[in-house]
Parts: structure tokens; C-alpha cells; sequence
């Protein structure tokens, strides 16, 4: 069983690499195993409370998940509970197990930067990740998203990040900076293979997230002709508005940019999330949508999955995912105890699970939006005397009570379309109530499937905001394979995501 990324660091050395920025190395036995080789990583930090040498952590226990070490976190009483903040690795020494976090010296400092202001060898802190759930792969050399050129925009606060990928790049890959810092003071050098011009804006005397300085240097900057993906982050609202000129006045897709407000005016990273916030989130998803679609092959044979396909699929008793019998992979959920609470079925087809879980006393529903898939359902449960529930509904609308704890979705979610499959993962985070699991059997793009296979990519990216992917490994479908009837198992994908 894996330990879930929780360390303890402690540090080694402190440096003031410009009067704003401390380069803080860690160490410690913790990381002795320590690895990551890609750029734009970041962990989450977790600073002791006033009285605390040590920060106070749950230790992750085998086989936990993030949501249940999460849940233990928060149990803390607040006044023990560690501060947690959001920083990127900008190095990592192999030899000598140690990472360097770089903290921007702010004004308004909050824990993290007063923590940092003071470090000292032998401090320590808390740090999870890095973790695929937060990777943010940048598309360069032979990724099928990579673009002609890359733009980096961003505050000190992405320095960093930047620095990684520029330090990243391949040979002679075309890169443009725009870089805000207070002065020249801050400026660094990269090394880099990549073929690279870096901007540096200077703000002066106004604050930080308070000017239109980056935004107009890039607005008005000569820029590479040839396709770009553009990486952008730093103050919320900056990044908001340099997103908005990307794409409505410089005509970038969204889909080739990648942007993140890595802080907010005048808010902690402890308040709430704003409205402006959860619509960036929504993007992001939307966008992630979008991406997998991009990245994602279609079988040349594709058919498209109309729903009458299905309702006629049914009719006919031709389908070839009927077997009579329920999926070997959700049996197996059941017996590991993942199926709990107020149960639904989305897209029941003839309710084999329903039924297994209304005679296990579940309580269960199972829906779809083939009326003659219901109907043949309710006749399987009437013959195996089952007392179990079916409707003719529409899983892309669930509506807004949130009133499931578990959602199983056999051969249902793959056969979506990218924007349906944004519709379904809203309608599923209406319907589901938080803390509630979410698991997907869908067929994988490894193997022959009946057409709707999917890669992993598709998973992982329609589970973003509002959700945390736990667990998404190689499973198997059971379906008619042979002419006869056969039986046969097909690669698939089983994902175990958790609502929050
Ligand atoms: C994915 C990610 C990666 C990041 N990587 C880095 C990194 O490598 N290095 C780094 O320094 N930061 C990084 N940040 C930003 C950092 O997490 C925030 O700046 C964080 O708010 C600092 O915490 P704090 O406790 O000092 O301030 P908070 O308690 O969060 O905020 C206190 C006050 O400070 C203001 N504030 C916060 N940050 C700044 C700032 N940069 N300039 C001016 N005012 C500010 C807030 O508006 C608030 O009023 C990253 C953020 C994300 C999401």
C-alpha cells in the first residue's frame, strides 16, 4: 500500500537570493526518496502555530486517500491547525535529498512569509505533494499540445514556476517572459537551452496586484508570429485580465492557455473562495474538457453515440455490454465496502447492479434515459423478485439536491462527448453530497472496446474543481466479444473520485 505524499522537511539553509525573494533548502530524512523530474510542481506547505516547533499533522495511514487525511486536518482545532500554503519546488539536489522553495518577501505578509522572513536551519514544516492531483504538465518539445512558442507571464510569486520551465526547455524551443518584480534588484538569470527573450517589469512604488503594468507590456510587446501556448499566473485578478486580452484581443484559444491566480488582493489563503473564483474554476474544467479533447485520438471507426443508438440498442436486445449479470468490478467495489449510503445507478442499462445492491439492502436507484432500457430492468427485477427502483431519467441532469453518498457509473461516463462530459461531472457534483464517492467503469483506449473507449487523460481531466480523483487504475469489462454470445473482458478503467 502507498503512503500518501505527507513529509516532514526541516531546513538546511536560508539565502537571500534578491532582497525580496528567501531561497529556503530543506532536508531531512523524509526525503530521502524524494523524487520529481518535471517543471511547475507544487506542494502545499504547512506552518507550525504560534507555541509549535513542529507543525501538527495527521500521519497518513496506508491505503488513505487525500480527502480522508484532509478530513483528519481539518478535525485539528484551529488553534493547533497548521497555516497551509501553496509554494513551488524550484530545485531539487539528488545527492544531497534537499529542495529549495523560493518565498517572495511581501508586503501584508501572512504566516508564510513571516515564517519565512524569520527561517532558520533546523525549522520545520509540513509539505504534501507533489501529487499528480495538483500536476500541470507544460506542453513542450513533442507533446501534441506544443505550440510554436511559449508565453510566460506572471508576478514574483511565478518566478519560480517560470524559472523551472525555462530552466526546462528543449533545445532551441522558441520562450518569451513578461516578468513583474518590484525592481532590478529582483531580477534573475536562467540557464537554459531553449531559445529564450525575458521582460522584466519593474513596478516601483506601487503595490503588488495594484498596477496594469504586465498586462500593458504584454499588450504591447512585438510577439513571435507561428502558434502559441501561453502560461500565465500570479495576482487573480491581473492573471483574469491578461486571460481576457489573450484571448479576446490577441484571438489565443483558450484551450493553449494555462493560467492560475496564485494569490488574491486583500485575501488570505485561508478565505473563501469569491464568485470570480469558482468561475475561473468552472474554466479551468471546461477547458480541461477541451484539452482532452484535443489530446484525445477518436478510433476512425467512431461512432457517434447518439442517444437513440442506445435506445435502439436495447429495443433490439443487440447490446453488446447485456450480460445478464453484474460487471466482476463492481461486485469486487461491494465486497471492499466502497458502495455506501443512498446509492445511484447512473445509466443502469437493465439494472444488473441495481438489483444486486437492492438485494444486498442497498438503498439504490438506478436511471437511464432509455425507456426501453428501464422496462427491460424492471422486468429483470420482477423475475429475480428483487424490490428495486428504476426511472427514466437524464443523468446530465440529476437536479440540484445533493442527495447521494455513492454514484456508480458502469460504461456510462465514456460514452459523453467533451462538452456533455461537463454537464454530467456539474450534474454529479449537484446531485452528490460532499464527501460523497464517485466510480467509474469506462472502457480504455488499450483495447478494442465497442467504440467509446476513453484514455486516462479524459478521466483525470473531467474531475478537476469540487472533486478529488483518489484512485484511477487498470480494471476490466466484461461484454460479448464472440459471435455466439462469448463472454469476454476487455481493458478498462476503474476511477474512484471523491466529491468535496
Ligand atoms: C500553485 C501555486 C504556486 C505558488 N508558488 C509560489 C512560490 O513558489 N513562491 C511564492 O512566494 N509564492 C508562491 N505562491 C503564492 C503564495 O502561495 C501566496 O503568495 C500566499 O498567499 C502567501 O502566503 P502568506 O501567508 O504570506 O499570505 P496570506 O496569508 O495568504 O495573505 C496575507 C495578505 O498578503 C497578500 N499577499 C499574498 N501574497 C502576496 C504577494 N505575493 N504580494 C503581495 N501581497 C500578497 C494577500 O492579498 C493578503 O492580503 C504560489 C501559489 C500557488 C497557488
Amino acid at each position: 500500500m502507498t503512503l500518501l505524499p505527507v513529509r516532514s522537511i526541516h531546513v538546511t539553509d536560508v539565502a537571500r537570493i534578491t532582497p525580496r525573494m528567501a531561497r529556503v533548502t530543506f532536508g531531512g530524512r523524509d526525503l530521502a526518496d524524494f523524487t520529481y523530474d518535471a517543471p511547475d510542481q507544487h506542494v502545499k506547505l504547512y506552518f507550525p502555530k504560534p507555541g509549535q516547533t513542529a507543525p501538527r499533522l495527521p500521519a497518513p495511514e496506508a491505503g488513505q486517500d487525500f480527502m480522508r487525511w484532509y478530513e483528519a486536518y481539518n478535525a485539528i482545532p484551529e488553534q493547533e491547525r497548521p497555516w497551509m500554503r501553496s509554494y513551488t519546488l524550484r530545485g531539487h539536489n539528488r545527492q544531497r535529498h534537499t529542495i529549495d522553495i523560493d518565498f517572495v518577501l511581501h508586503d501584508d505578509a501572512g504566516p508564510a512569509t513571516q515564517w519565512a522572513q524569520s527561517a532558520k536551519p533546523g525549522d520545520t514544516v509540513g509539505m504534501f505533494g507533489p501529487s499528480p492531483t495538483f500536476a500541470r504538465p507544460v506542453p513542450l518539445g513533442t507533446s501534441i499540445r506544443a505550440a510554436d512558442w511559449l508565453l510566460l507571464a506572471g508576478d514574483q510569486t511565478a518566478l519560480p514556476a517560470m524559472g523551472t520551465v525555462i530552466e526546462s526547455l528543449p533545445n532551441g524551443h522558441r520562450a518569451v517572459a513578461f516578468i513583474e518584480v518590484c525592481d532590478s534588484a529582483e531580477e534573475q538569470r536562467f540557464e537554459t537551452r531553449g531559445d529564450v527573450t525575458v521582460h522584466w517589469i519593474h513596478r516601483g512604488g506601487v503595490p503588488a496586484g495594484q498596477s496594469d503594468l504586465l498586462l500593458n507590456a504584454v499588450r504591447d510587446a512585438q510577439l513571435p508570429a507561428g502558434s502559441v501556448f501561453a502560461w500565465v499566473a500570479g495576482e487573480a485578478g491581473t492573471v483574469r485580465a491578461l486571460r481576457r486580452h489573450l484571448v479576446d484581443e490577441c484571438g489565443v484559444d483558450k484551450r493553449s492557455i494555462d493560467f492560475s491566480g496564485y494569490w488574491r488582493l486583500k485575501l488570505t489563503q485561508d478565505d473563501d473562495p469569491t464568485e470570480e473564483d469558482f468561475a475561473d474554476a468552472q474554466e479551468l474544467l471546461a477547458h480541461a474538457q477541451d484539452l482532452a479533447e484535443a489530446t484525445q485520438e477518436q478510433p476512425a471507426t467512431a461512432v457517434p453515440y447518439t442517444r437513440s443508438v442506445f435506445d435502439d440498442a436495447y429495443q433490439s436486445r443487440s447490446a453488446p455490454w447485456v450480460i445478464g449479470e453484474p460487471q466482476p468490478a463492481i461486485v469486487d467495489l461491494e465486497r471492499h465496502d466502497w458502495i455506501r449510503g443512498s446509492v445511484l445507478d447512473a445509466g443502469c442499462g437493465t439494472g444488473e447492479h441495481t438489483i444486486l445492491l437492492a438485494r444486498l439492502g442497498y438503498d439504490v436507484r438506478g436511471i437511464d434515459y432509455s425507456k426501453h432500457a428501464i422496462e427491460q430492468a424492471r422486468s429483470n427485477a420482477a423475475e429475480h423478485n428483487v424490490a428495486a427502483r428504476f426511472e427514466v431519467a437524464d443523468a446530465l441532469d440529476l437536479g440540484d439536491e445533493p442527495k447521494y453518498d455513492t454514484v456508480l457509473d458502469s460504461a456510462l461516463f465514456h460514452v459523453f462527448g467533451p462538452k456533455e462530459r461537463v454537464q454530467y461531472v456539474r450534474s454529479l457534483h449537484h446531485a452528490c453530497r460532499p464527501g460523497a464517492l464517485v466510480h467509474v467503469l469506462a472502457l480504455s483506449d488499450t483495447g478494442p472496446g465497442y467504440g467509446p473507449q476513453i484514455s486516462d487523460t479524459v478521466i483525470r481531466a473531467a474531475f478537476g474543481e469540487g472533486w478529488v480523483l483518489e484512485e484511477l487504475r487498470e480494471s476490466q469489462y466484461r461484454g460479448v466479444v464472440g459471435s455466439q454470445g462469448e463472454l469476454g473482458d476487455l481493458p478498462a478503467w476503474l476511477a474512484r473520485v471523491r466529491r468535496i
